[in-house]
């Protein structure tokens, strides 16, 4: 392996933040920050579509000689399973498989979760509803101050126990939630897709910060999304 550059931050927070927190491989889709490990590390690994070696994986689709393979186009990310199978047999997992796989990936994984368009609001919000009341009893228990988590020292033990909390539950919820939202849009009134837009604002802010470790402005919850869909 030849000497890199590191992957920029912006790149990293974008993969992780369109993954949703799972494996981008349609036949998996395992969670990447696991229960077992009670949020303190996610297993995800940014693995290359196209490689920077001239004898690596999938070398032969390289677009072009000017290409840069640690641009966000050329990375995906997936489980640490599931990027050995791509790298060990490259013949199945051709460039264009990768980035069906990529360009899906939200769709995919909302399958999965059950998630679909309802046929009225209140079915939609009860689907939305479990989530965020968990969300909300954790950070009536554990956020370092109320209010004003956006300003708190994140070294200190109650900071990184909340930091645990937000990647394995609050986070994936979130993910979830918006999923839902998203299936559900053409319920949504005017007001409530402004707040939806705002919520996933909020929850970039905090997948910056929890997640990529970049201290961004996150926006605060925006509180209107209690009401979502009621
Ligand atoms: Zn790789
Ligand atoms: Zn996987």
């Amino acid at each position: 392996m030849t000497q890199r550059k590191a992957i920029p931050a912006e790149t990293k927070l974008r993969l992780f933040s369109e993954a949703s927190g799972h494996c981008q491989n349609p036949d998996c889709l395992e969670p990447l920050f696991p229960v077992e490990l009670g949020g303190a590390k996610h297993i995800a690994e940014m693995a290359h579509v196209v490689p920077h070696g001239e004898a690596g994986p999938r070398r032969e689709d390289r677009p072009n000689d000017s290409f840069d393979p640690d641009v966000f186009e050329n990375l995906i990310l997936l489980c640490p399973t599931c990027h050995t199978k791509i790298d060990k047999d490259p013949a199945s997992f051709p460039r264009n498989i990768l980035l069906d796989w990529k360009e899906n990936h939200l769709a995919n994984l909302a399958t999965k979760q059950g998630i679909r368009a309802y046929v009225n609001r209140c079915i939609a919000r009860e689907a939305i509803a479990g989530f965020m009341a968990e969300n909300k009893a954790i950070w009536n228990r554990f956020a370092p101050e109320h209010g004003t988590d956006f300003n708190y020292d994140p070294e200190s033990e109650v900071a990184k126990g909340w930091s645990k909390r937000m990647r394995s539950v609050i986070l994936p919820n979130n993910y979830r939630i918006q999923a839902i939202i998203r299936a559900n849009l053409g319920l949504a009134t005017e007001d409530e897709r402004r707040i939806f837009a705002e919520f996933q604002e909020h929850v970039r802010g905090l997948a910056e910060r929890h997640v990529c470790n970049v201290s961004g402005r996150a926006i605060r919850f925006p509180k209107a999304m209690e009401d979502m869909f009621l």
